[in-house]
């Protein structure tokens, strides 16, 4: 555990060498006015039967997600050890004080724990609970499954996601597992690598990295948690833990994945002011270039016309408005286009 600048300070009662079934807490440690020696529980079920690879199945990174947290924690009441060959580590609720607080960032220090990677086993609490996830359990890993949604602040397009890769091996491999799980979309973006993701850490371990959005607006989305559940079915059967052959089929009777791009920068339509947003299109819609993407209205000013915003681009609707009110600055639809395997 002695890894980027110090060890853990979470510990973990699973014996991840053990085969079987077990199920107990990752403990953080976390000083508080009524209990100087108090602990943040967060749980873990790690199911394993012989040799084979290493499956992470993360959710709940950010609070206010719901569908990957439900998938997740379905299966690991579930998933019979005698039909696995290898290792599912399942992480259903990662940032247990956002999830119970229903937030994106941790009531407890403020963090968005996705924008904290690598983490520091010395710095505050989200810092520390992403050192831990980074240095700890993703060396056992060989392939990351970390199932978000767009939260509160907006909806998504059911859909994987990935970085585009430099290294054409691991881009195709990172493809075909995303065609395996089998959501509606893929969508591939670049030059948005900040570093300091889960995503990031995951691809800096040489290790495959999937993302999904599969909902948003702060609710649960039915069909959000169908493709959710369907998919990490999938993603074992593609890495061979479990018998069978991934279930692809989408509800408009295409066979597979659609494969995106998010990479131009004209894939944004930006709020230019703050205002009550009326949204033109639902997430997954086909949109044009030129298109009415929106009107952002000043209802409390009756001399104040609302500002027609378009699109910059045509393509399929990846993230759409979150609830009403939108901040100046606010991204308030992206558009993916086809992809395309050119970007270098
Ligand atoms: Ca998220």
């Amino acid at each position: 555990m002695e890894i980027d600048g110090g060890r853990s300070r979470i510990t973990c009662t699973i014996d991840f060498d053990k085969d079987g079934r077990q199920a107990g807490y990752c403990r953080a440690p976390l000083s508080r006015n009524t209990a100087g020696w108090g602990t943040v529980e967060i749980p873990i079920i790690v199911v394993k039967n012989g040799k084979g690879p290493t499956l992470l199945l993360t959710g709940g990174v950010h609070g206010d997600e719901y569908e990957g947290p439900i998938a997740i924690s379905r299966l690991a009441r579930t998933l019979d050890p005698a039909k696995v060959q290898g290792r599912v580590i399942m992480l259903p609720a990662v940032n247990i004080p956002a999830i119970m607080a229903d937030t994106r960032l941790s009531p407890i220090d403020g963090w968005d724990i996705n924008r904290t990677f690598p983490g520091n086993p010395k710095g505050s609490f989200t810092q520390m609970l992403a050192h831990f996830l980074d240095s700890v359990i993703l060396p056992m890993a060989d392939l990351s499954l970390d199932m978000h949604t767009a939260g509160h602040s907006a909806d998504s397009a059911l859909s994987t996601n990935m970085h585009y890769l430099p290294d054409p091996a691991m881009r195709e491999k990172t493809m075909a597992a995303a065609s395996a799980f089998g959501a509606p979309f893929n969508a591939v973006f670049g030059g948005v690598d900040e570093g300091s993701t889960f995503t990031s850490c995951v691809e800096r371990r040489g290790k495959i990295s999937l993302g999904t959005e599969l909902g948003g607006w702060g609710r649960v989305n039915i069909e959000g948690v169908r493709i959710a559940r369907r998919g990490v079915d999938n993603i074992m059967k593609h890495m061979g833990i479990v018998e069978g052959v991934p279930d692809t089929t989408q509800r408009d009777g295409s066979p597979k994945t659609r494969h995106m791009m998010v990479r131009d920068p004209k894939a944004y339509v930006f709020a230019p002011r703050g205002g009550l947003f009326e949204p033109t299109h639902n997430v997954g819609d086909t949109v044009r270039v030129g298109e009415v993407a929106g009107w952002i209205h000043f209802i409390e000013d009756v001399d104040n016309p609302p500002i027609e915003l378009t699109y910059g681009m045509s393509g399929v609707l990846w993230m759409g408005a979150g609830p009403g009110r939108c901040t100046r600055g606010d991204a308030v639809g992206v558009i993916m286009q086809d992809y395309q395997d050119n970007w270098s």
